[in-house]
């Protein structure tokens, strides 16, 4: 095991503005490098970012600890994406966190359609909670966020410390433009998940994302949310 070198805040700053123009593929590999089996890397096997990540990491270590968050609520298309993507990766360790409560549980106890009304509990219990524990004992986690995905992303760090999760959080692809993402997932015949031809551009639970509406403002939609709450 790596084990991670204990970077100060100022110190992963200064990583991060190294990375600037970076190619993320540096960026990984920098990643798997420094942070061994501390990295663990976040899947949504929604969006075409992740899958693109997903690669890379995959082609430097195959047994990467990769997680997903089953909220209950993930399209069959998405469960059909992980299947079909993690051996055609070659990826050898993933892993399937769920909530703690069952969504009859959390129909009980607070009331059903939880996400009609209270979106940001339903994610905190669904999304959140589990993202804690699939963190649990590792030093690094990667993600796909990409600066032009939304205002709120556009001063997404490459590298910084992450507080809520007490990890440090690496977005190799927060430079590269949706373009530059397709023209990655087509060169390398990476799969993905079949609605990103059907109108969706940002996919998560099918209670909380419509089609036919750019990025993430297809999501939550009636609500001033376009985050569940992992990256913020
Ligand atoms: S995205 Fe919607 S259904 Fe999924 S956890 Fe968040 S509020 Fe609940």
């Amino acid at each position: 095991m790596t084990l991670a070198p204990a970077y100060s805040p100022s110190d992963l700053a200064a990583i991060s503005a190294d990375f600037e123009a970076a190619d993320p593929r540096a960026i990984v590999e920098w990643a798997v490098t420094t942070f061994g089996d501390g990295l663990s890397v976040g899947a949504s096997f929604g969006g075409a970012s992740g899958m693109a990540i997903l690669h890379m990491v995959a082609a430097l270590k195959p047994n990467v600890h990769v997680f997903v968050l089953d909220t209950d609520y993930l399209f069959e298309e998405t469960h059909e994406t992980m299947r079909r993507s993690i051996p055609a990766l070659g990826l050898t360790n993933p892993n399937v966190y769920k909530s703690a409560l069952t969504h009859e549980e959390q129909a009980a106890k607070y009331g059903s359609a939880l996400w009609m009304r209270d979106p940001d509990l339903c994610c905190e219990i669904r999304k959140i909670q589990p993202n804690r524990v699939a963190l649990e004992g590792k030093t690094a986690w990667v993600s796909g966020l990409r600066r032009d995905q939304s205002e709120g992303r556009a001063d997404t760090p490459i590298v910084s410390w992450n507080e809520k999760f007490g990890v440090v959080k690496l977005n190799p692809l927060a430079n590269w433009t949706e373009k530059q993402t397709w023209e990655y997932i087509l060169a390398n015949n990476i799969p993905y998940n079949p609605l990103l031809d059907q109108g969706y551009t940002s996919i998560g639970c099918y209670n909380c994302t419509v089609p036919g509406v750019q990025g993430r403002a297809g999501r939550w939609q009636g609500f001033e949310k376009d985050e569940c709450g992992l990256h913020t």
